[in-house]
């Protein structure tokens, strides 16, 4: 039986330590999040990030402009909060309507108040290995492996998915923490053997219990970055959750196959629970560490 690597417990840990460094400061965190639209999901994830706020006694501001937003409209809004004394940390909560280019909008967020690390400059520090707000969700990854004490130095690390947002920054940083990285996509063949060489595999990759027994090797670290929702009880019982189906209806799992995970690898992420509330966790340290940067203090 692979052991279950709890990212609640992580995430408490992470907050508890940011508490003293709140305090250290002589006026709370302040977050933006702009929230463009309806999408049900995106409400979802706004509202989880303003009660994390809200318990750390962080400032949030949430704007939520109408999804016929244009670009130059939601640029406006960007600049105005660049210029707010009171605003740490800016985040546009993602996916943004066609009408809007992305890319200007995340690049016009000021690198110092980048919350997410997706500005290009972030990115830049990220790949020189200098410090700078990080991508939130391979971060959180890299502080459950730290909090569990399992190995990275040396070992091979496999990562499935090369988003700008989570497959990229992880690679990155596995590599600097000197695991031998290998980067695995669509166009990748031959993809569960290369999975199965990972002492550490990360799937990232949005396709419900994709990863399957004969990707992972005996005794491997299995980190499951995929939130995706079954909606068929077939589905659910192959993944050993026809009981929670039957109730609800639905079920969340992620890009793993939790029995075979359970089954064949030494540790594993479950979803949920395990890398999803990491996430959060490191918006809050990356918005600490630009407050503090900005009010000149030290962590
Ligand atoms: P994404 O932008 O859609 O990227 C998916 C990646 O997976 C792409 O690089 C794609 O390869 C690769 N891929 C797709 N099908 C594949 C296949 N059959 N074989 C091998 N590789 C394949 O997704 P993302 O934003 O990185 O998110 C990935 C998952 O993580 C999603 O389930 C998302 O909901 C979840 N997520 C969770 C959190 C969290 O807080 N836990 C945060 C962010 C994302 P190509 O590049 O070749 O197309």
């Amino acid at each position: 039986m692979a052991q279950i690597l709890d990212g609640i417990t992580v995430r408490n840990e992470i907050l508890a330590r940011l508490k003293p460094r709140i305090q250290k400061l002589s006026r709370p965190p302040g977050l933006a999040v702009v929230l463009v639209g309806h999408n049900p999901a995106s409400e979802v994830y706004v509202r989880n990030k303003v009660k994390a706020c809200a318990e750390l006694g962080f400032y949030s501001d949430k704007l939520t402009p109408p999804d016929t937003i244009s670009t130059a409209e939601l640029l406006a809004i960007i600049e105005q909060l660049n210029q707010r004394y009171d605003i740490d940390g800016i985040l546009v909560q993602m996916p943004l309507p066609k009408q809007v280019d992305a890319r200007q909008v995340l690049e016009a967020i000021a690198p110092g108040k980048d919350a997410d690390g997706f500005h290009p400059l972030n990115v830049g520090h990220l790949v020189a290995g200098r410090p700078g707000p990080q991508a939130c969700t391979p971060a959180g990854v890299m502080e459950l492996l730290k909090y569990y004490k399992i190995p990275v130095a040396g070992r091979r690390a496999v990562v499935v998915g090369r988003s700008d947002i989570v497959g990229k920054p992880q690679a990155l940083m596995l590599l600097h923490e000197s695991a031998t990285v290998t980067i695995c996509h669509s166009r990748t063949p031959n993809l569960p053997e290369e999975c199965r060489r990972a002492d550490i595999l990360v799937a990232a990759i949005g396709r419900p219990a994709f990863v399957t027994a004969d990707f992972i090797g005996p005794g491997a670290t299995v980190i499951d970055v995929g939130i995706n929702r079954v909606t068929t009880a077939e589905e659910a019982a192959a993944i050993g959750k026809a009981e929670e189906f039957a109730k609800k209806g639905s079920v969340l799992v992620g890009d793993v196959n939790p029995v075979d995970a359970m089954r064949v690898a030494g540790a594993f992420t479950p979803v949920p629970g395990g890398v999803g509330p990491l996430t959060i966790a490191m918006l809050m340290a990356n918005t600490v560490a630009l407050s503090e940067r900005r009010q000149g203090a030290t962590p």
